[in-house]
């Protein structure tokens, strides 16, 4: 039994009306020589972020392939946050001087963390930096030891990386969300992209009705343009810089802007950021600032599905689940060309990208202005998801990767 507790089960079988029941058995025979094996998944943080996300519909579709995985969470208190973000910002490339206190701090609540976690699984899968030290609780030759890394590496701060990396080579493998992410290193590294459900609550189709009440209650007009940023108040996010996009905007078109974001356990910046875009908001009563609860995938479908253009202005990004769930949804999407997003985003196929807050709002206003263009970019961003973002290929290439381990290939 995993310490989290996941997201309902959706029948494998539904999601062959999706991706089609050949996908479904290839699924299934790869899972076969997998059956009851066991696979610990470890994170940072339960809700919040697109690495729970993922995790929250990763393992019961695992369950449901009988595979033995669990998902375990690892504690930390406010200090290990605190550094923990300051290394997230410093390997996406943000200036930051490391001080020695830094390390121990992170050292010793993996240390703690290795006390209370099981770690024997065959297969160990361990996200992000946070607890990339949890290595040290490998027995020799025992089990698969994978890591994970969701964030951008192309420019990581030096000397976080290169402590960092001690670790990350003990691995069997690194698995990168893009190939510009990956870095030289001595063992073998894998290109996952992230991916969402389209079965989930926060992918599903919605009636609209549900989306009216959603709009209702938070004083959304349906009936002018909608921009949208879902995303925790974080300022990679750059929500002060999607204001200032809408603001140019709104010299043209009478549009609101929503800017809709939960926090996650790991991330203790959030309130200091929420205050900032409070600010730049200066009570316009056309800019709404959702503070939703972490969980809310009902509201966040009903927002994005509701949304006339959805923007993603990162400065930095890992992926950006964000932009493939409203892809997913036909939505026009604006996003910077920064992390993953180019993955996701063909430039004038399936959105639009820039490059700066000008940018941004030159994008936004000439979709606004060519509705039969913006249709067409919504469309095409539906089926590149489909062809390549969705959770039964990411689970598919887990799986491949767990067989290769396990024949030593
Ligand atoms: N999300 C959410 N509520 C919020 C903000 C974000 O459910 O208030 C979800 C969002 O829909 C997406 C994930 O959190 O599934 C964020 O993943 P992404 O890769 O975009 O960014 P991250 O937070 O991991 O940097």
């Amino acid at each position: 039994m995993s310490e989290v507790l996941t997201a309902s089960r959706i029948p494998l079988e539904n999601y062959a009306e999706v991706v089609g029941a050949g996908e479904i058995e290839e699924l299934r025979a790869l899972a076969k020589p997998l059956r009851g094996r066991s696979i610990e998944m470890i994170n940072s943080t339960a809700v919040g972020g697109g690495v729970a996300e993922i995790l929250n519909r990763l393992v019961p579709l695992a369950e449901e392939l009988d595979l033995g995985i669990r998902w375990d969470v690892m504690k930390g208190a406010e200090e290990f946050f605190d550094v923990t973000k300051s290394f997230h910002n410093a390997l996406h490339g943000e200036p930051y001087h490391a001080k020695p206190k830094d390390f121990e701090i992170f050292l010793s609540y993996n240390e703690q963390n290795r006390a209370t976690l099981p770690l024997d699984a065959e297969f160990v899968v361990i996200h992000d930096p946070q607890p990339a030290a949890l290595i040290d609780a490998r027995k020799p030759s025992s089990n698969h030891w994978v890591w994970r890394c969701h964030i951008d590496l192309s420019h990581p701060n030096r000397a976080v990386w290169d402590f960092l990396e001690k670790f990350v080579t003990r691995y069997d493998g690194a698995m990168f969300s893009s190939p510009e992410f990956s870095r030289q290193l001595s063992i073998p590294q894998y290109l996952f992209y992230p991916a969402i459900d389209p079965l989930s609550e926060k992918n599903c189709p919605l009636d609209s009705e549900f989306i009216e009440q959603v709009l209702r209650r938070y004083q959304i007009d349906p009936q002018r343009p909608i921009l949208t940023q879902i995303s925790r108040f974080d300022r990679l996010k750059d929500p002060v810089g999607v204001i200032r996009a809408y603001r140019i905007v709104k010299r043209y078109f009478d549009c609101q802007l929503v800017l809709a974001g939960g926090s996650a356990s790991d991330d203790p910046e959030g309130a200091l950021v929420l205050k900032d875009v409070l600010r730049a908001a200066e009570q316009d009563p056309d800019i709404k600032i959702l503070e939703l609860p972490a969980w809310a995938p009902l509201e966040v479908n009903a927002l994005q599905r509701a949304s006339t253009i959805v923007v993603q202005k990162s400065l930095r990004e890992g992926f950006g689940l964000t932009v493939s769930e409203a892809l997913w949804k036909k939505k026009p999407v604006v996003a910077s060309a920064v992390g993953g997003i180019p993955s996701q985003i063909i430039h004038k196929h399936t959105g639009l990208l820039a490059h700066s807050v000008e940018g941004t709002a030159y994008q936004i206003r000439f979709l606004l202005s060519h509705p039969q263009i913006a249709a067409k970019l919504g469309e095409n961003g539906h089926e590149h998801v489909k062809e390549n973002f969705l959770i039964t290929q990411k689970l598919k290439r887990y799986l491949a990767l767990f067989l290769m381990l396990d024949r030593g290939l």
